[in-house]
């Protein structure tokens, strides 16, 4: 049969690898190389999966992880590894079980695609834009010119579009009949509304909070760092993948997690006598990052000249609960073209999980980012493509 893969990232690279075994395979993608954004992945080293069992795996999938139930078992993260190192490529296991390459060469993982698409002889058309793909009887004729049985679409989000991911995909998907889930920026950097001067600034050991819809409220615990317009690192970007969802969000960090009100209050009653002369905000560098302290006296109503001795218990509890509820004022997500992931895409009600084809459209298929389907950082998303571009090309 002649297949067509359209799109060179992780899923169309994985499914040609896979449908080539015994099929005819075009593979066609617009830029002028393979795996484009693969090469900034992982900062330039491609954290290509996370190696643990599918169960933790699927634990970590942000949007519709049970769809994904039956490609993350067809290829699991574990047989991933082991296929990358049979095709040749030496990986490593880092913190957070994060695999990459053991050159720290995103390059080296996307020259062991290319070498096994060229050793099953797939058609690989650089410079080639799919720009129409039309269903004629039981054909599919792509750019008005070359016939297939089947046609896989795996041309990723429309997050950094310089890469090639430019959203056709939902367009094609669209045009044959397929409801697309609204798009959203996913692990993403918090714009903030605060008035702050604190851009560079990090916390470590955090717990940020956000409550949606005054109702469902979302933790996580670890690093944060202020920017320019807002917040980012690691608690962020998992953060927004969870909440990018809703509009209603309010934020705040508790900045001393591991300690109650009542240990917090003793803590800070130890630091007053230690500063009771000084002023309050000279007796606080103990405790908080000095650039942070104007903000949480701001918040806490207390003036920053007072001198420790004059502060009341009032004033001290609503210092308190500042460190433990210091608030953030929401104003969206950064653009998402800045994204590492898009949330949303392709509904997954019209895709057959097992097979990956359309349940619209008989012989179309939609794999990895193109999908509504997204996970978290740590080598997820690589093996959404993976999985699913595995899966579906052994049942083209
Ligand atoms: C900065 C950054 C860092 C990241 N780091 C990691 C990481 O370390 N680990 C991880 O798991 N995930 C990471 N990700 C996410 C991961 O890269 C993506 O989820 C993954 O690449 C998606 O694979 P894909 O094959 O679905 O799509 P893509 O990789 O986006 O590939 C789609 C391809 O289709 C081509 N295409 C699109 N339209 C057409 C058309 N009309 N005709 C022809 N070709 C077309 C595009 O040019 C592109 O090459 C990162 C993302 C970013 C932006």
């Amino acid at each position: 049969m002649k297949i067509a893969i359209i799109g060179a990232g992780p899923s169309g690279m994985m499914c040609a690898i896979a449908a080539s075994q015994i099929h005819e395979v075009d593979l066609y993608e617009q830029n002028e190389k393979l795996g484009k954004k693969l090469y900034i992945t992982g900062k330039g080293r491609c954290n290509l999966t996370n190696y643990t069992d599918e169960e933790s795996f699927l634990e970590n999938i942000v949007t519709n992880k049970n769809f994904l139930y039956s490609a993350i078992y067809t290829l699991s993260p574990i047989r991933t590894v082991e296929m990358f190192n049979l095709f040749g490529l030496k990986t490593k296991v880092e913190r957070g079980n994060r695999v990459f390459p053991s050159s720290d060469k995103s390059s080296d993982v996307i020259k062991t695609y290319e070498k096994i698409l060229k050793k099953n002889r797939v058609k690989i058309l650089l410079n080639t834009r799919v720009n129409s793909i039309i269903k004629d009887n039981d054909k599919f004729i792509i750019n008005k010119k070359a016939s297939y049985d089947k046609v896989v679409i795996a041309t990723g989000g429309i997050s950094y579009t310089l890469t090639g991911s430019t959203g056709d995909g939902y367009e094609f998907a669209k045009n044959f009949g397929h409801h697309i889930e609204k798009l959203r920026p996913g692990l993403i950097g918090i714009l903030l509304k605060n008035d702050f001067n604190l851009a560079g600034l990090s916390l470590r050991n955090i717990n940020l909070k956000a409550i949606v819809n005054n109702k469902k409220t979302f933790e996580e615990f670890g690093e944060l760092l202020f920017t320019h317009r807002g917040i980012s690192g690691p608690s962020v970007l998992t953060m927004s993948s969870l909440i990018n969802k809703y509009s209603d969000i309010k934020l705040s960090i508790d900045l001393k997690p591991a300690l109650s009100y009542e240990k917090l209050d003793k803590r800070i009653l130890r630091d007053f006598e230690e500063f009771k002369n000084k002023d309050i905000d000279n007796a606080l560098i103990k405790l908080l990052p000095r650039d942070l302290i104007i903000y949480i006296l701001e918040q806490s109503q207390i003036d920053k000249n007072k001198k420790v001795n004059q502060i009341s218990k009032e004033e001290r509890n609503s210092l308190i609960k500042t460190i433990k509820e210091f608030k953030l004022i929401f104003d969206g997500f950064d653009l998402i073209d800045r994204a590492i992931v898009t949330s949303g895409g392709i509904d997954v009600k019209e895709i057959d999980p097992s097979t990956f084809e359309s349940k619209i459209v008989e012989n179309l298929y939609f794999i990895g980012e193109v999908i509504d389907v997204d996970g978290l950082t740590g080598g997820y998303n690589i093996q959404i493509a993976n999985s699913t571009g595995y899966t579906c090309g052994i049942n083209l």
